[in-house]
């Protein structure tokens, strides 16, 4: 028998052409700061159709800046989905501000509008008023941006949309189709350029804006809060004279990476196309076996980009969660021996202890529980063949 080739849950796709781009660049005059971030950035506007791109050093970064940008301060609190990566809220504590935690959507993972609308209720009681929003398009499937722009536009609160997962991906609201991170439902939406994700940076990540405010905040908020723009200068010393503003960073993220990210930005249509392939073929492979798995509901009218596919095993008549998870860890196992390399996405936040212990994990979330205890990432990646995806399919029918 031949020797089994491992399959990952994700991996990236590196040609000759990214390998060459990134060696032009390193022979280029600027290894940061030069050109190539600009360059990178327009084509992140292109993709998503948002009129400004800020691309920073990691996707958690662009959550950080992001909440700076919206205001948030020490004292603040924000809201963000408890089924997530925990940069999404930990990004709210670096501000100083206190996230909190919404339930989810037991069969699609994203945030529960009703138990957001429970928590924003419960802290305007306590007189406290949510300054952020953050959904996150769990898996690559967007997540009711609309409702949740409008809920949020009554009460003030900035929405940052955290399209880590859903670069490509698109959503139709009233007739007509948007794109994930385009910013007309979200005030800011933040991109990660990890090696799982769609494009890879290696590390990496960009806020994306229509708003020119926000734009200009996070540009200083990059590198340490210093600008040079004579326009908002309190004085002028002379032509190499710069203020620092606002207390900043260095998030900057070097030209080497750009060249790297701008060369995969070219593939971004190629690699979605597979990923939807690749959804599909399971999709109709799991077809009929709902007793077994069940794959990720999609919400109508969104076209995932598929970062993951996630099925779910469903508790049976009268099962406990345990039960379940039971169910999903034995399933990890069985096609961990066959080589298929399976993950979770995601814990809880509010199971991490870290948040346990600064009182961050309060309420109940018998959505995310549920979604987390049957939960199950399956191989998700361009380079996959036809072959591997029967592969997995079928250890997992024979093993769920
Ligand atoms: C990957 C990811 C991030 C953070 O990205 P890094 O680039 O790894 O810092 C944030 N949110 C979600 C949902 C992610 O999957």
């Amino acid at each position: 028998m031949t020797e089994l080739a491992p399959l990952p849950y994700g991996r990236q796709s590196i040609d000759d052409d990214d390998v060459a781009a990134v060696v032009a660049a390193l022979k280029g005059d600027f290894l940061t700061q030069g050109a190539g971030v600009a360059k990178f950035e327009e084509a992140l506007c292109r993709a998503t159709n948002a009129k400004y791109a800020v691309a920073v050093s990691s996707g958690t970064a662009a959550l950080h800046l992001a909440y700076l940008a919206a205001g948030m301060r020490p004292g603040d609190v924000g809201l963000t989905s408890d089924v997530t990566f925990v940069a999404s809220a930990n990004g709210m504590r670096y501000a100083g501000a206190e996230p909190v935690l919404v339930d989810v959507e037991p069969d699609t993972g994203l945030i529960a509008l009703d138990a957001l609308e429970r928590r924003f209720e419960a802290l305007g009681e306590a007189g406290r008023r949510p300054k952020v929003i953050t959904p996150v398009d769990l898996t690559g499937a967007v997540a009711d941006l609309p409702s949740i722009h409008a809920f949020a536009k009554k009460s003030g609160a900035v929405v940052v949309e955290d399209a880590a997962h859903s670069l490509g991906a698109e959503y139709t609201h009233g007739g007509q189709v948007y794109r994930a991170a385009s910013c007309v439902h979200a005030d800011m939406a933040c991109l990660s350029f990890h090696p799982v994700k769609h494009v890879t940076t290696a590390e990496g990540g960009a806020i994306m804006t229509s708003d020119q405010g926000l734009y200009e905040e996070l540009l200083d908020l990059r590198t340490h809060g210093i600008t040079k723009d004579p326009a908002r200068l309190e004085a002028n010393d002379g032509p190499w004279y710069y203020e620092q503003r606002i207390l900043g960073f260095n998030y900057r993220i070097p030209d080497l990476n750009c060249a790297l990210g701008t060369s995969q930005m070219a593939k971004l249509e190629r690699f979605v196309a597979r990923r939807r392939a690749i959804a599909k073929r399971y999709d109709t492979l799991f077809e009929g076996e709902s007793a077994r798995v069940t794959p990720l509901r999609i919400r109508d009218g969104v076209k995932s980009s598929y970062h993951l596919y996630v099925i779910r095993l469903v508790p049976r008549q009268g099962e406990s969660l345990a039960s379940v998870a039971e169910r999903r860890k034995a399933l990890y196992l069985a096609l961990r021996e066959v080589k298929i390399f399976t993950q979770v996405h995601y814990i809880p936040v509010h199971r991490q202890p870290d948040f346990v212990r600064a009182g961050l994990a309060g309420g109940e979330f018998p959505g995310s529980d549920t979604y987390y205890a049957g939960c199950l990432s399956i191989p998700m990646f361009p380079s996959m063949t036809d072959a591997d995806v029967e592969r997995v399919a079928a250890a997992v029918l024979a093993n769920a």
